[in-house]
């Protein structure tokens, strides 16, 4: 699979594009991206509804007309903003859960990790994991925002640290990691949340 990656914003915040078809965390300043390398994409992924993931989301769903995805519990971050930045609001057109789905001829297996935000998901592709703000290469999402929950962080964590098989790991911000590594630097962080 093909991914390219534009970090987008102030907070550098990771836009993918795979296969030129399906657009994962659009930030401030994605629809110029997406419109240069996307071709005849299908659809929007969020791994959560943070304000700079899903800031570009309107005018890209609009100008491709295509549906936006993200999981039943960070819809309401779509209307409301707490930090008061006041994104583009936008609608959503599929309420995720766990589980797998299929969108085009692509299957994702999504897996609910609430703790940064209540519906923080990654998005895992055969290869790939797309972790969102719940997991960066050495560390772990804030907790300490509106809505987030620390004691929830935990419990995803330790769900994480049971996952048996290694891909890769492309996170929100920042470098790319790998399940295993993850998994050996996660536990430390059980200590101080
Ligand atoms: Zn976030
Ligand atoms: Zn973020």
């Amino acid at each position: 699979m093909e991914i390219l990656v534009k970090p987008c914003g102030e907070f550098f915040t990771n836009c993918y594009i795979l296969d030129r078809k399906i657009i994962i965390d659009p930030g401030v300043g994605a629809f110029e991206f997406v419109k240069e390398y996307a071709k005849n994409p299908i659809a929007i992924i969020l791994t959560h509804g943070h304000f700079d993931h899903m800031w570009d989301s309107k005018k890209i769903k609009d100008y491709f007309q295509i549906p936006l995805y993200i999981h039943k519990e960070d819809e309401f971050f779509l209307r409301n903003d707490p930090f008061g930045f006041n994104p583009p609001k936008v609608e959503a057109d599929v309420l995720l859960e766990e589980g797998k789905i299929n969108i085009g001829n692509y299957e994702f297996l999504i897996r609910h990790f609430p703790g940064h935000t209540p519906g923080s998901i990654t998005i895992e592709t055969d290869k790939e994991m797309f972790s969102g703000d719940f997991i960066f290469d050495g560390s772990i999402g804030r907790v300490d925002f509106p809505y987030s929950d620390s004691n929830k962080m935990k419990e995803s964590i330790k769900k994480f640290l049971q996952i048996p098989y290694d891909k890769r790991v492309l996170p929100g911000h920042g470098a790319t990691t790998t399940i295993f590594k993850a998994k050996k630097f996660l536990p430390m962080w059980l200590k101080y949340i």
